[in-house]
């Protein structure tokens, strides 16, 4: 059995990281499961799938897991730290598989993190250092190993804008595109398209608006043509997902694509809508309808 050091915790963490493009695409269940190390298995995630993966052989704990139920933005405290619920037992007790995760925080051990937005996808965060474990609240505070080795003051500000970008490209970014697209099974709202590599996870409110929260309901999957063609007002949906095609676009004469991807959509309704919960909200598409019109 491969044993715990610090050298095979890092080749693991290359491992995953150059899997995942970076840290950018999810990696599956069956990769993690199926890891190998000099032809030894070496599961990653818990085979059980329990938050948190344990080898009986290793004294400090592996990888933990967080899973999207409605938690996702309460768990950052600020950019690089999480805090992480502990496993509790069926009586709401402390569960044994925690003592791991406390050895790691005093042996300063660091630990794999991903999160799992849909079943079976993970995204890799990194690895974290365990900064502080809370017996009260149940919860242990994590933070990015890259944040924990913060230089000096200057440099504080520039770790801290790139922590920032690395959390944002490793988590916000992937996992708003994997809820999307796994909410419209990867089809353009608009079209139907059905090919994942031209998809994009569109915002209804832009990131940067009060409401652009990177939440499902402000979410849309729309082909690049649909995206663009949203985005700059060339297209507008109503609160009741009905299609609006701008006078100027629909005046216009040319071919194929203008005429069935444009002009054809006019006053049609959203050729994909997810189920209920994770469907787009009417108040978010009335606000970006009135800049619609308002562009028109
Ligand atoms: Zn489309």
């Amino acid at each position: 059995m491969p044993s715990d050091t610090e050298e095979l915790r890092r080749r693991i963490y290359s491992d995953v990281l150059t899997a995942s493009d970076g840290g950018t695409r999810p990696v599956s269940r069956d990769y993690l499961l199926g890891y190998e190390v000099d032809g030894q298995r070496l599961p990653l995630v818990d085979p059980q799938g329990r938050g948190i993966r344990n080898r009986e052989d290793w004294p400090t704990t592996l990888s933990i897991v967080t899973s999207e139920k409605g938690r996702y933005l309460d768990t950052e405290i600020a950019p690089g730290v999480w805090t992480y619920p502990l496993a509790i037992d069926k009586h709401g007790r402390r569960d044994p598989s925690n003592g791991k995760l406390v050895r790691a925080h005093e042996d300063g051990v660091p630990v794999l993190y991903f999160y799992k937005p849909i079943p079976k996808q993970y995204l890799l965060i990194g690895q974290v250092y365990v900064t502080a474990i809370d017996l009260g609240a149940m919860t242990a505070t994590v933070e990015l190993a890259e944040r924990a080795e913060a230089g000096s003051a200057v440099e504080v500000e520039i770790e801290r804008m790139w922590i920032d970008r690395l959390v944002r490209t490793r988590l916000h970014q992937p996992r708003f595109r994997m809820i999307v697209m796994d909410a419209y099974a990867s089809r353009c709202a608009i079209c139907a398209l059905p090919e994942a590599s031209l998809l994009d996870a569109a915002h209804i409110r832009s990131d940067t608006d009060p409401n652009g929260q990177p939440v499902v309901e402000n979410g849309l999957a729309l082909c690049s043509i649909h995206h663009r063609a949203y985005d700059a007002k060339s297209i507008g949906i109503d609160a009741g997902y009905r299609l609006h095609v701008s006078p100027r676009l629909l005046a216009m004469e040319d071919g194929p694509v203008l005429v069935h991807a444009i002009q054809g959509i006019d006053g049609k309704r959203l050729a994909v809508v997810p189920e209920r919960k994770k469907r787009p909200d009417p108040h978010r598409l009335e606000l970006t309808f009135k800049d619609f019109l308002n562009a028109q």
